[in-house]
């Protein structure tokens, strides 16, 4: 059994391996999945006991099934622009899973006053757990644009409270272990206690700062399957652990920097104000499809700066038969990707790759910023946030701070959106009134096939 748990640790560890490499992916992601399956064929297995005989077995296996066929029905039926509430969605259930198996092994099978280890594992797990579950699910609504109570400064208040309170209770136990309450009272009130200040740490927790938010509640769960791990002495538990947790913790690092916040100033949450340029009038100038492409046409660099509104109209695909038309017709073509487009990391290089789009096409912002003005032409598609220069002069906005892709330096710059709507953040985008701007309202993916029509005529 271990020499099978061995290999599935290689093969998850390989399969991550991969699919750090575009050209890898999809076999990186069967390998993973190959040695998740072998790892559960272990846990199925190894629940063979001589008293219960097969039929726990029976019962891993009859679960196991049951969720393979529901994950598959979620994945299938779930648009890509929803993966990112399920991915938060299916984190938040490992957090409520630890915080099941903590309640039952703790209270099934007491911890004594000299196994103080093992009962802060489990408190610790559970409470992690906790955290994590409701802190996705606030996180999962929030990406849904759910309708949540306003974040106040009680909330914040109220949370600082919940910590503390759970600070001193788990201090007063690991030093007087029975000393207030039985360990298995104090297990619950401790995993109640977290689920409450899940969902109060997360609620000030928004706009720009969520995909920060969102990779440390993967840390988290990865922090809470090493507890497990190590309570149960369960090897591939804790591996599994460890490297959602690095993952986890790397992307909150890379996310944060992306946004140039710290870690602690984005958990410490914002209040949200009533923002300055917001209610002003801006005076914007429409352009047309057959004007987008007659400009298109004459220009010799041209940048193509893709956001959300890409993966809600799927025009990805339309966007790389635009981009090898005006390769054709002498154009060089860059794709600038910023960290935090769309609704979850890596979104803009998935939809690009599943356009086949060149990877040495794609381009970092950092690598460009300084140099936009070489671009004669750049075409934002549904993005809105990413390039707003808002970022850069309004110390009263949300993502003041936050680095951009500097779209406005280019010569011309040509946004394609529905209407004006603001990105996720909810801030006005002061490039849209920018001399050099223009606006193609339309759905992305009809705004592109328009585009290559007119560019068919010239
Ligand atoms: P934004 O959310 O800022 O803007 C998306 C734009 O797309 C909107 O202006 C919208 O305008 C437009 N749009 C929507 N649908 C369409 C469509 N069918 N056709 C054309 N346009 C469309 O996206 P960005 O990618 O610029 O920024 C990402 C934002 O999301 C950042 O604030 C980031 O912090 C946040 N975020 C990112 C996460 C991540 O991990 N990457 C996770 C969570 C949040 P209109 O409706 O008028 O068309």
């Amino acid at each position: 059994m271990e020499f099978l748990y061995l290999i599935a640790t290689i093969g998850l560890v390989l399969g991550l391996k991969y699919m750090g490499d575009p050209a890898k992916a999809v076999l990186g992601n069967l390998v993973a999945a190959i040695s998740v399956a072998l790892a559960l064929i272990g846990v199925a297995v190894n629940s063979y006991g001589p008293e219960t005989g097969v039929l726990n077995i029976v019962l891993v296996i009859a679960v196991l099934t049951a969720a393979i066929i529901i994950g598959r029905l979620m994945a299938m039926r779930v648009p890509m622009t929803g993966m990112p509430q399920l991915v938060s969605l299916l984190n938040g259930f490992g957090g409520l899973a630890a915080v099941v198996i903590s309640l039952l092994e703790g209270i099934a099978h007491p911890i004594g006053d000299d196994m103080r280890t093992a009962g802060g594992l489990l408190i610790l797990s559970a409470v992690f757990g906790g955290v994590a579950f409701t802190g996705s699910l606030v996180a999962h609504s929030k990406l849904e644009g759910k309708k949540l109570p306003r974040a106040r400064l009680r909330h914040k208040i109220a949370a600082r409270l919940v910590l503390a309170t759970m600070v001193v209770l788990f201090v007063a136990y690991l030093v007087w272990p029975s000393a207030l309450m039985p360990f298995g009272t104090l297990l619950v009130v401790m995993a109640v206690l977290s689920l409450v200040y899940g969902a109060l740490f997360t609620l000030p927790i928004g706009g720009a700062d969520m995909p920060v938010l969102l990779c440390f509640l993967v840390a988290l769960h990865g922090v809470v399957a090493i507890l497990a791990g190590l309570f149960f002495q369960d090897p591939v538990m804790l591996i599994g652990g460890v490297l959602v947790g690095a993952i986890g913790s790397l992307l909150t690092v890379a996310m944060s920097k992306a946004m140039n916040r710290t870690l602690r100033s984005v958990l410490a949450g914002v209040i949200k104000r009533d923002n300055s340029a917001g209610g002003r009038e801006q005076d914007i100038r429409p352009i047309s499809a057959a004007e987008t492409a007659s400009l298109l046409a004459f220009s010799r660099q041209v940048a193509i700066i893709p956001g959300y509104g890409m993966a809600v109209s799927q025009a990805q695909g339309v966007c790389q038969e635009m981009q090898v038309m005006l390769e054709r017709m002498g154009a060089t073509v860059h794709y600038i990707i910023h960290p935090v487009a769309g609704r979850m990391p890596g979104h803009m290089n998935v939809l690009l790759a599943e356009a086949n789009v060149d990877y040495d096409q794609i381009l970092a912002m950092e690598d460009v910023n300084d140099v936009m003005d070489r671009y004669d032409a750049v075409l934002v598609i549904g993005a809105n946030d990413v390039v707003n220069p808002a970022a850069e002069t309004d110390a009263s906005s949300s993502i003041f701070g936050m680095p951009i892709i500097r779209a406005y330096a280019a010569k011309q710059v040509i946004v394609l959106k529905r209407g004006m709507a603001t990105g996720y953040s909810g801030e006005m985008n002061l490039l849209f009134d920018r001399a050099n701007c223009r606006l193609l309202f339309g759905d992305a993916r009809s705004s592109l096939r328009a585009i290559i029509d007119e560019l068919k005529r010239i």
